[in-house]
């Protein structure tokens, strides 16, 4: 058994090293960030994802879990050593390395003996082997001869289900240069190889490869069915029905078919651009991820249009807000569609009242420019009470089941924007209301 240590305790290291204790190894998160790792360390957790908390407090009862800033002490003590930290985007659209190199650099400096470094973050193609230099020039300048491999370890869990895909995850790609390096990490995921979770063992750069052609692979069937359900809305076809039929179609699958307001989060956006940045490198350019990115910006627009056309001039409209996260179940708002929307709908005048089960307390500070135009409220209701409209942006589950009579009394208006197709036309109509959706 190995101890571990995971760099970077985001939404991908503390479900990592969490998931991982749970496994039964002994495993260290680290984070630069102090206030973060005194929150886990008090028993609280950073971020929301469910089921993450009593994950946490079994195993760090049980010792197999340490929270610390420590980073010398971390790598010195573990023979596995994830790097796990954000790669953010650039302006240019391409990833940010820094905080990955920040962290090689460190784990050189501190090494004692054999490492195997393995990247988990979402990274260009050819970072394996820059970590690789690296960390060689760094040994070399400490005139140190440790032996070391780096091995690339995407990860393809989504946020809200975090620990169920980290625990079954449809296949573990693994980007090695040595076997001794591909059966350490058979032996970190003993339990999902026991479990027969199919490994992938390739070279480094096609595991880089494979995370980014995944996602922007989904970013693009994503802004496929958008595109579509905006032409059913002109020919007065029904995209719920044209869906779910190519989703029957084993090759096509009814995942990712969900039209709505544009895909957002810390994944997809990024990706793509940095996917796009990687082929104009390389001059082997992806067209069809760059006119993914393009869908999706104007998938926001059209969601704002779409309220604008149907309730004319927005100046002293007051709107009902259903949610601001990127999607249900997390509290991540990173490059959620809410930003975008809601900013447009401010420039024309609306005043906004929002509700996010999770969402609040980062909506305060991302929309702090526009603060004056809105108040977060204690729940849906409140939201809604005394609007011209209700806008639903994410699907949270306790949205779709509204008092659909107590809303309306309490409406000073009657338009429902339902942007995820969570409720049915008739059901909406029959009740009053003005029901626009998407593609239906
Ligand atoms: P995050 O921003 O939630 O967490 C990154 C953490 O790293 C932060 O807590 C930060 O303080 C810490 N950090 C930064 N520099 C550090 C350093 N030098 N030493 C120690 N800690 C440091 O990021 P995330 O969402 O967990 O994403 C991490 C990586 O995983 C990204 O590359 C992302 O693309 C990828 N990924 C994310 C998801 C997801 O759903 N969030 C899914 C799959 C892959």
């Amino acid at each position: 058994m190995y101890n571990i240590a995971i760099i970077g305790t985001g939404y991908v290291g503390l479900v990592t090293g969490t998931s991982l204790a749970d496994f039964g190894m002994n495993v260290t998160c680290v984070d630069n960030n102090a206030e973060k790792i005194d929150m886990l360390n008090s028993g609280k957790i950073p971020i929301y994802e469910p089921a993450l908390d009593d994950l946490v407090e079994r195993n760090v009862y049980y010792k197999r879990l340490t929270f610390t800033t420590n980073i010398k002490k971390a790598v010195e003590e573990s023979e596995v050593i994830f790097i796990a930290v954000g790669t953010p985007p650039q302006e240019d659209g391409s990833a940010d390395l820094h905080y990955v190199m920040d962290v090689a650099k460190d784990i050189a400096t501190y090494m004692n003996g054999y490492k195997v470094i393995v990247d988990k973050s979402t990274v260009p193609v050819g970072t394996g082997q820059k970590v690789k230099k690296t960390v060689q020039n760094i040994l070399v300048g400490r005139g140190v001869d440790y032996e070391f491999d780096v091995v690339s370890n995407p990860e393809f869990l989504r946020e809200g289900s975090a620990i169920y895909d980290f625990t079954h995850p449809d296949r573990i790609v693994l980007g090695v240069e040595s076997e001794k390096a591909e059966d350490i990490m058979k032996d970190v995921y003993r339990v999902l190889n026991l479990n027969e979770v199919p490994f992938v063992v390739t070279n480094i750069e096609t595991a880089e490869m494979i995370k980014y052609a995944s996602n922007a692979f989904l970013a693009m069937k994503i802004s496929y069915i958008n595109e579509l359900a905006n032409l059913c809305e002109k020919v007065g076809a029904d995209v719920h029905h044209v869906a779910k039929a190519m989703g029957m179609d084993g090759r096509i699958s009814p995942k990712f078919l969900h039209p709505g307001p544009g895909y957002g989060g810390s994944c997809f956006p990024k990706d793509t651009e940095a996917l796009v940045k990687i082929g104009q490198q390389f001059k082997s350019p992806v067209t069809l991820i760059e006119q993914t990115i393009k869908t999706n910006e104007n998938q926001k627009q059209l969601m704002v249009e779409k309220v604008r056309e149907a309730m004319g001039e927005l100046k002293d409209k007051t709107l009902g807000i259903l949610g601001i996260t990127f999607k249900p179940n997390t509290d991540d708002m990173r490059e959620a569609p809410s930003l975008i929307i809601l900013n447009e709908l401010v420039k024309d005048g609306a005043k906004l009242q929002i509700y996010d089960p999770q969402g609040q307390k980062e909506g305060q500070w991302r929309f702090k420019d526009i603060s004056n135009h809105m108040t977060f409220c204690e729940d849906e209701y409140e939201a809604i009470g005394n609007t011209d409209a209700l806008i639903i942006l994410t699907e949270w589950n306790q949205f779709r089941n509204l008092n659909l009579d107590r809303i309306k009394d309490s409406m000073n208006g009657n338009y429902f924007f339902d942007l995820r197709n969570i409720y049915q036309r008739e059901m909406i109509e029959k009740k009053g209301f003005k029901y626009y959706c998407v593609g239906r």
